[in-house]
């Protein structure tokens, strides 16, 4: 790419052509023209399309945020602390942040677009997943969170819905919106703004503070929802569901195969006290990840019947 935006704006023509003004390298004007194609979908604020850039004919997802639901403080500083990290991570198993503009209207965040939706769709089609899947899955997310906490970001939201899947099958962690830098060795951080989906003891304790354990319990929480379909704590009601968690009150239900490594790992990631939890190096030499060569890629059809050989 031959140009060098330093000063950014945009006009929208219409509904179809999205203009990003920009500032070449020799200083004079220039626009970037996307077209907003598919609709991808939507989440808390933003909607999702596919952008396409018709100088440099890429095609990236576009997140467009209303500026109208930006006005609270609250809600511009967490997307400022999510442009901020995100933008900040190179990873091939983490979502690319290729950049953002504006306009009077709303701002837009260009994202590496992962054409096969997430792990929550795949979970929807197939209530469960097998223990070879899940150790693809997982092995992609674990580099992704050793590379998060090598630069001492926390993610703080694992869960199925910012587990991305590629055309080629790759996986990305994506949405940084609840994500934190740890500041100095030992930091504790107090809060969270949002409700983390598997949130760990400490967090709702809230007392002593929370740390990159956090994720871990999230791994953990996450590993039984593939293997078993549903989610460890789930109750009725989130104070429920906040009990279960902090009583540690969660069974593998008898119809499921699961393996003895499999239960083994969970049950040593699912601790109350954050500092008995296995780190990453620990899990990829537990011996559900070792007991078996994990497969280098699944076919597409794995995203909604299981692999043949099951
Ligand atoms: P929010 O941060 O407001 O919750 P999300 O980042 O979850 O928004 O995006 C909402 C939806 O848009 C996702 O569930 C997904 O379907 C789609 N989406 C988001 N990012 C991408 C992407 N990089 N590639 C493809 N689809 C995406």
């Amino acid at each position: 790419m031959s140009w060098f935006a330093r000063k950014k704006e945009v006009v929208t023509e219409d509904h179809q052509i999205i203009q990003e003004r920009i500032i070449k390298i020799n200083g004079d004007p220039g626009t970037k023209s996307y077209r907003k194609g598919k609709f991808l979908g939507k989440g808390g604020f933003a909607r999702v399309y596919e952008f396409w850039c018709q100088e440099s004919k890429q095609l990236t997802a576009g997140k467009i945020l209303p500026k109208s639901a930006l006005l609270k403080a609250r809600a511009r500083q967490k997307l400022m602390n999510e442009i901020k990290i995100h933008r900040s991570l190179h990873h091939t198993n983490i979502v690319g942040f290729d950049h953002y503009f504006e306009d009077g209207e709303n701002i837009y965040i260009l994202l590496e677009l992962c054409t096969n939706q997430t792990l929550c769709e795949v979970m929807r089609r197939r209530k469960r997943i097998t223990e070879l899947e899940v150790q693809y899955y997982m092995l992609q997310l674990i580099k992704a969170l050793q590379y998060l906490h090598a630069h001492k970001i926390i993610h703080r939201d694992i869960k199925l819905g910012n587990l991305f899947i590629t055309d080629q099958m790759e996986l990305k962690l994506g949405d940084f919106g609840l994500a934190a830098k740890i500041e100095f060795d030992g930091e504790r951080k107090r809060t969270i703004c949002g409700t983390p989906n598997y949130i760990a003891p400490e967090v709702i304790d809230g007392k002593q503070g929370h740390s990159y354990e956090v994720d871990i319990w999230s791994l953990g929480a996450l590993m039984f929802t593939l293997l078993v379909g549903k989610a460890p704590f789930e109750a009725a009601d989130l104070r429920a569901t906040y009990k279960n968690i902090q009583k540690l009150v969660y069974t593998f239900p008898d119809h499921i195969p699961i393996s003895k490594e499999a239960k083994t790992l969970i049950s040593n990631i699912l601790k109350i006290d954050p500092t008995t939890r296995p780190n990453l190096e620990q899990i990829l030499a537990s011996p559900f990840f070792t007991k078996n060569p994990i497969p280098k890629q699944l076919p597409a059809s794995t995203l909604a019947v299981p692999p043949s050989n099951s």
